[in-house]
């Protein structure tokens, strides 16, 4: 596993962070002592208001962005951007979504359920990060990611936090993945030309599919719902991922 440098004494670089460890300036090469995880905390939950203030309502979302530890999953460099709401490279080309993006979409995914959804297939793992999220909205998770660096490192990142329900596949999430199916929800993290007809088909009826695809020579969230009456199709906000792309590499 990678050493990653303690977080919150690089955080403290960031404008608006609270001075910590100013006696401790070695703190920075030192393993997590503790009473650190509060310190991360507080700034999950300065995230998290902003996140409600842009509208996420979701407990179980809000509650789950304030959990998962973001800096865990960027590199040390970028750590203290962590909880900006912004995107930040994860090598290889991708990137990891804004939290503002991870949750609205998680928010859609979950369409106002009570308590944790069923499983979900999230197509591209990336770092793990909206993994992670998702395992704490939803009973089962299954993220396929097409890259083996970033499945490796999604692997890595995740090991720590051991969570039993999350499953990580290296394959072409563009297939799906049939031997979890039917989902209750899917989600991707990469925008594709169209819907590849493999996720409608491994959605459960009453399912929920939300994905960027490309719309009006850009990219919007689609969101599909499976009704007994038949696939509903929505068009929403213009968004920005990085391209669906089959195979593996
Ligand atoms: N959810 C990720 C975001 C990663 S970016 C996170 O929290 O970090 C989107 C990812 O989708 C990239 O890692 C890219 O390699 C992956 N991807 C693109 N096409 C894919 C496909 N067909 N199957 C699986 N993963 C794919």
């Amino acid at each position: 596993m990678r050493e990653r440098p303690s977080f919150p004494a690089r955080l403290d670089t960031a404008p608006d962070a609270q001075p910590r460890f100013k006696s401790q300036p070695a703190a920075a090469l030192m393993p997590v002592p503790q009473g650190v995880g509060m310190d991360s905390m507080a700034v999950r939950q300065r995230m998290v208001q902003k996140l409600a203030g842009q509208g996420v309502s979701d407990p179980l979302v809000l509650s789950a962005m304030g959990t998962v530890e973001r800096h865990r999953f960027v590199d040390s460099a970028l750590v203290n951007q962590a909880y900006e709401d912004t995107s930040l490279p994860i090598g290889l080309g991708q990137t990891i979504s804004k939290p503002g993006v991870v949750s609205r979409m998680i928010e859609l995914l979950r369409n106002g359920a009570q308590g944790r959804m069923g499983r979900v297939l999230e197509i591209g793992t990336g770092c793990g990060y909206q993994a992670a999220v998702l395992s704490c909205v939803a009973n089962e998770v299954y993220s396929i990611e097409r890259l083996k660096g970033l499945h490796d490192k999604a692997r890595d990142n995740l090991r720590p936090l051991r969570l039993p329900n999350l499953h990580l596949l290296f394959g072409d999430g563009m297939i799906g993945y049939a031997q979890g199916a039917p989902y209750a929800g899917i989600i991707s993290a990469a925008g594709g030309e169209s819907l590849p007809q493999a996720w409608v088909d491994q959605l459960a009826l009453g399912g929920r599919l939300v994905a960027p695809v490309v719309h009006a020579g850009g990219q919007a969230l689609l969101v599909v719902d499976k009704t007994a009456t038949g696939v509903q199709q929505s068009i929403l906000e213009q968004v920005n991922f990085v391209p669906l792309k089959s195979g593996v590499a």
